[in-house]
């Protein structure tokens, strides 16, 4: 008891002594805020007398005024293809867990809930159209505004549309019948592969694989169902739509990271019309804000990890 007694009496006495330097302290600090206060007083003396010369360094660099969002205050220019107050949107609502026909009959998916994310952002309406996964870059423009649809940025499609920046690392999976033979890169060639038409997997399949006979579906579960009936050898597609796709059917299919395969990692994002460096500006700047703020981790738990 005695012993406690002392540590205690200790301990009160260390924070007093804390709190005394700590006094000298504050008092630094006080004349330091005055110091700053003056600096301050000074520095409104100058707007006073230069105020033209500040509102030039205003125009060239907006900054963020309270209740505005970073999205408002970056972007520049207000981009052509929002001006109307609606984002179209083209998407492949074949693509589960990213684009898929929800219950109600429309586009959902993780895409969906952050295109309209964004939307919001960026105080738009978000239409979103169905069409062909192999139409949608050159849609984009015209028939749409952008497109996102789990697209891997290639330098392919560089040529014709821009990106986002990522906002999803995706790899190619390969889905075999369970108990097949093929483990490596090598076992695929002279092989029957599906693919979904147009995608990174079927650029793999058919430009870098040998002797490959491949079969190119608009759908990939359509391909999915042909290896079911043993029509084909395995099928190359992103990793979360393998996933779903292959635990449809679970005991008969098994779904391979494509890294055993030496397939490289990819990257999806949104694409927009080639050289509409608002629109680019306009997404990137309310990507960040999703990012930053909890409602991207919130979009993976609800669609992806679960
Ligand atoms: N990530 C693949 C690609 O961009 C597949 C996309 C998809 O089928 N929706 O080609």
């Amino acid at each position: 008891m005695k012993k406690l007694i002392a540590l205690l009496l200790a301990a009160v006495m260390t924070m007093s002594l804390l709190t005394a330097c700590g006094g000298g302290n504050a008092s630094e600090t006080t004349s330091d805020a005055a110091e700053a206060e003056s600096t301050e007083n000074e520095a409104a003396q100058d707007e006073a007398q230069a105020p033209e010369a500040d509102e030039a360094d205003t125009q060239s660099e907006p900054e963020a005024e309270e209740g505005e969002t970073e999205a408002d205050a970056e972007a520049g220019d207000v981009s052509e293809a929002l001006a109307d107050g609606v984002l179209t949107v083209g998407t492949n609502a074949e693509f589960p867990p990213f684009e898929y026909v929800g219950d109600d009959g429309e586009p959902d998916g993780f895409d969906i809930a952050l295109i309209k994310a964004i939307g919001e952002k960026l105080g738009v309406e978000v239409q979103v159209e169905n069409m062909e996964f192999d139409s949608l870059v050159a849609s984009i423009g015209s028939k749409v505004d952008v497109s996102i649809a789990g697209m891997t940025v290639t330098e392919e499609r560089q040529k014709s549309v821009d990106f986002s920046d990522a906002y999803y690392e995706a790899v190619q999976y390969v889905i075999l019948p369970e108990g097949s033979e093929i483990a490596a890169a090598a076992d695929l060639e002279g092989k029957a592969i599906g693919v979904q038409l147009g995608t990174t997997g079927d650029f793999i399949a058919s430009d870098d694989i040998a002797d490959s006979k491949v079969s190119q579906y608009n759908k990939g579960m359509d391909a999915v169902n042909d290896l079911i009936n043993g029509k084909l050898d395995c099928v190359i597609i992103d990793k979360n739509p393998a996933l779903v796709f292959a635990s449809k059917f679970e005991g008969q299919l098994t779904a391979i990271d494509g890294a055993e395969f030496g397939f490289e990692p990819e990257e999806y994002a949104v694409a927009m019309p080639k050289g509409d460096t608002a629109l680019a500006d306009q997404v990137n700047a309310a990507l960040a804000e999703i990012k930053a703020d909890g409602t991207f981790d919130k979009l993976v738990e609800t669609y992806i990890e679960n």
